[in-house]
C-alpha cells in the first residue's frame, strides 16, 4: 500500500481547474487533491482562443465536444487571420494545416518556384483560407471532420505525450476551439469535484515552510491550516507561492516581446446576420495588435500594446475606434501583463502552472497550451514522497525550453514584419534584442525556408510549417526557390496545386456555415448581453496584475 500523496492546488482559474481535472483522471489512486480558490480574487478570464492540440486534453478527460462545448459558448478555430502585419497590408492566414509533400519536398518549396507571382502561399498550398473566408464549419452536420484523416485516428494520449503522437502521424489536428474561459473553469470544477477533488472557497493568507524551505502548509482565512506534500501554484500573475513565498526569480521577456499591457472587452455579436468566423483575427494597430475571438454568443476582443509607445487612454481611444459602434456600450478592462517565465517553475515541493509560471502575449494563443503542456509533464515527472532534485531539474528544463521556444517564435512575428510606419513598428526592427541563435536562423531563412532542422530545436508546439507561413505572410521571402527543384520536373507539383484547388472547391460546396452548424447542434439560444458577469471578472483582474 503506497502512502497517499496530498496535492494542494491554490487558484481556481483555468490553470487550477484544468490541473485538478487532469490529475483526478491521471492519478486515480493514492492521490488526494484539494483546490483552494478565493471567493473574492477573481480569475483573469481572458484565455479564449486555443491551439489545436487542446483536443487531446478533452479526449484525455473522456469528454466529447457535445459534453462541454455548448456549456462554454464554444466555437471552432481553424486558423489565425493576420491583418495589417506587413507593409503592403495584405492579410494572411496561419492555419492548423501542414504542407503536403510533392516528390519529397514541401509544396511551399514548389510554390516559391512556380506560383509566387500569381497566388499567395496560404491560398495556393492550403484548403483552410477559403474555408475561413466563407465562414464554414470544420465539421459536417453529421459530425464528420472536413479532413477525414483525423476521425478515428487520434485517440487520447494516455501517456501524456502528445508530441510523439502528432509527429508520428505527421498531421496537424485541423482545428482548435474558442470558448468562454470562465465557463470552462466552472465546467471543469464540476468534472473534477465528481472525481473526488475537494474544493475549498477561501483565501490563502499565509504559508508555513519546513526547515529545508519546502511548503508545509498554507493558512486560509476560514478553513485554517491545510497541509500537503505537493503544492501547485495557480494563483495567476502574482505567483503567490512560487514568487512571493519561495522567492523564485522571474525572467522577463520584455527585451524581445515589446507589449506589456492589454485592454479587454466583450462585444455582442449577431450570429444570424454576420455569421461566425472560424478563426481568430489578429489585427496590427499603431502600437500592438487587437485580438478578435468569436464565441457562440459573443466576441472576445482585446488590444495588446506597448506602454512605452501609448498611454492607456490613447490605447483605449484607438481600440474603440477600431471596434466601432459595436463596442459603444461595452466596458473596457485594463490589464498589466507579466511577460516572461520563472527561472524554475518547480521549486522544492511547489509547481507553478498557468500565469504564475509564465506568459507570453496571446498572439498564437499559447496560454492554455502552456498549462496543458505543464500538466502533462507534471504527470510524467510526478514525484514520490521524497524530493528528487534530478527529476525536478529535468521538468524545469522541459517547461522552460518550451516557453523560450514560443518566445522565439513570437519575436519572429515582430522582427520579420515588414511594417515600419509607426514608432512602435520601427522599434520592433531596430530596438528588440534578438537572441543570437534566432539572428543566425533569420540570416539562413533569407535564402532558405525554415525546416524542422533549422527552427528552435526544443519542443515548443510550432512546427516548421508555422515559421514558413509567418515569414511569407509577414513579407519575407527567400531570394530564390530551392535550387534542387530546378532539376526536378514540375508536372506533379502543378497537379498537386490543382488538386488543392479542386478539394477546396468541393469543401466550399459541401461544408455548412459555422453559424448554422453550431445552431443546429447547440440550439438557437439568444445572444447573452455583452455586459455580463465576465466583464466584472476581467475588470477585477486589473487589480491583481
Ligand atoms: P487566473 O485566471 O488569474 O486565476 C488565478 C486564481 O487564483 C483565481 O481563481 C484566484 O481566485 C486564485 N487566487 C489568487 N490569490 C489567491 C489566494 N490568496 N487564495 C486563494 N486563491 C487565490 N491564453 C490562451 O490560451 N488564449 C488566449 O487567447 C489568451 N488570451 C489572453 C489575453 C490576455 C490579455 C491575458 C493576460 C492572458 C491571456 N491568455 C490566453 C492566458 C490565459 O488567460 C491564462 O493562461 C489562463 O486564464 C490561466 O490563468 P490562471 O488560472 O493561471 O490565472
Amino acid at each position: 500500500m503506497v502512502d497517499k500523496i496530498k496535492v494542494v492546488i491554490v487558484g481556481g482559474g483555468s490553470a487550477g481547474w484544468m490541473t485538478a481535472s487532469f490529475l483526478s483522471e491521471a492519478l486515480a489512486e493514492g492521490v488526494d487533491i484539494s483546490l483552494i480558490e478565493s471567493g473574492t480574487i477573481r480569475m483573469i478570464g481572458v484565455g479564449e482562443a486555443t491551439f489545436s492540440d487542446i483536443h487531446l486534453f478533452f479526449e484525455f478527460l473522456g469528454l466529447h465536444e457535445e459534453d462541454w462545448m455548448p456549456q462554454c459558448n464554444a466555437s471552432y478555430k481553424v486558423a489565425i487571420r493576420f491583418v495589417d502585419w506587413n507593409a503592403e497590408r495584405r492579410r494572411f492566414y496561419h492555419p492548423f494545416q501542414r504542407f503536403e509533400l510533392v516528390q519529397g519536398r514541401r509544396i511551399v518549396e514548389w510554390w516559391l518556384k512556380l506560383k509566387k507571382d500569381s497566388i499567395p502561399a496560404d491560398y495556393a498550398c492550403f484548403t483552410v483560407p477559403r474555408i475561413c473566408d466563407a465562414q464554414l464549419s470544420p465539421r459536417y452536420m453529421d459530425g464528420r471532420a472536413f479532413d477525414s484523416r483525423i476521425d478515428g485516428h487520434l485517440g487520447p494520449s494516455k501517456t501524456g505525450d502528445k508530441a510523439v503522437l502528432m509527429e508520428d502521424l505527421h498531421l496537424q489536428y485541423p482545428y482548435a476551439y474558442h470558448f468562454d474561459a470562465s465557463l470552462l473553469a466552472r465546467f471543469l470544477s464540476g468534472y473534477a469535484k465528481k472525481r473526488g477533488v475537494r474544493q475549498i472557497v477561501d483565501d490563502v493568507v499565509d504559508v508555513r515552510l519546513t526547515e529545508n524551505g519546502s511548503i508545509e502548509s498554507v493558512r486560509t482565512k476560514e478553513n485554517g491550516e491545510i497541509k500537503g506534500d505537493l503544492f501547485i501554484d495557480c494563483t495567476g500573475f502574482q505567483g503567490l507561492l512560487i514568487n512571493q513565498v519561495l522567492k523564485e526569480p522571474f525572467i522577463s521577456y520584455a527585451d524581445s516581446l515589446p507589449c506589456d499591457r492589454a485592454i479587454a472587452m466583450q462585444v455582442p455579436s449577431d450570429r444570424k446576420k454576420d455569421g461566425v468566423n472560424p478563426f481568430t483575427t489578429a489585427t496590427a494597430l499603431s502600437s500592438g495588435w487587437v485580438w478578435d475571438i468569436p464565441l457562440f454568443h459573443r466576441v472576445g476582443t482585446g488590444y495588446v500594446y506597448s506602454s512605452a509607445f501609448l498611454s492607456p487612454e490613447d490605447a483605449e481611444r484607438e481600440y474603440r475606434q477600431h471596434l466601432g459602434a459595436r463596442a459603444e456600450d461595452c466596458n473596457a478592462a485594463h490589464i498589466k501583463m507579466r511577460v516572461g517565465r520563472n527561472r524554475n517553475s518547480w521549486v522544492r515541493n511547489c509547481v507553478a502552472i498557468g500565469l504564475s509560471s509564465g506568459f507570453v502575449e496571446p498572439l498564437e494563443s499559447t496560454g492554455i497550451f502552456f498549462i496543458h503542456h505543464a500538466i502533462e509533464q507534471l504527470v510524467n515527472y510526478f514525484p514520490g514522497k521524497h524530493y528528487d532534485e534530478k527529476n525536478v531539474k529535468s521538468y524545469n528544463s522541459v517547461v522552460g525550453n518550451c516557453m523560450d521556444g514560443v518566445r522565439e517564435f513570437l519575436t519572429l512575428h515582430y522582427v520579420a514584419s515588414t511594417r515600419e510606419d509607426t514608432k512602435f513598428w520601427k522599434a520592433t526592427k531596430h530596438e528588440l534584442v534578438i537572441p543570437d541563435e534566432l539572428a543566425e536562423r533569420l540570416k539562413l531563412w533569407e535564402s532558405r525556408l525554415p525546416t524542422e532542422r533549422t527552427i528552435n530545436p526544443n519542443y515548443h508546439e510550432f512546427p516548421a510549417y508555422s515559421y514558413c507561413v509567418m515569414l511569407l505572410g509577414l513579407g519575407r521571402q527567400p531570394k530564390q526557390s530551392l535550387p534542387l527543384l530546378n532539376h526536378v520536373r514540375d508536372g506533379e507539383a502543378l497537379s498537386a496545386f490543382e488538386q488543392i484547388r479542386k478539394r477546396t472547391d468541393y469543401l466550399l460546396a459541401t461544408l455548412p456555415l459555422l453559424g448554422d452548424y453550431l445552431t443546429e447542434r447547440y440550439g438557437d439560444g439568444e445572444p447573452k448581453p455583452a455586459r455580463s458577469a465576465r466583464n466584472d471578472s476581467v475588470a477585477a483582474s486589473v487589480e491583481q496584475a
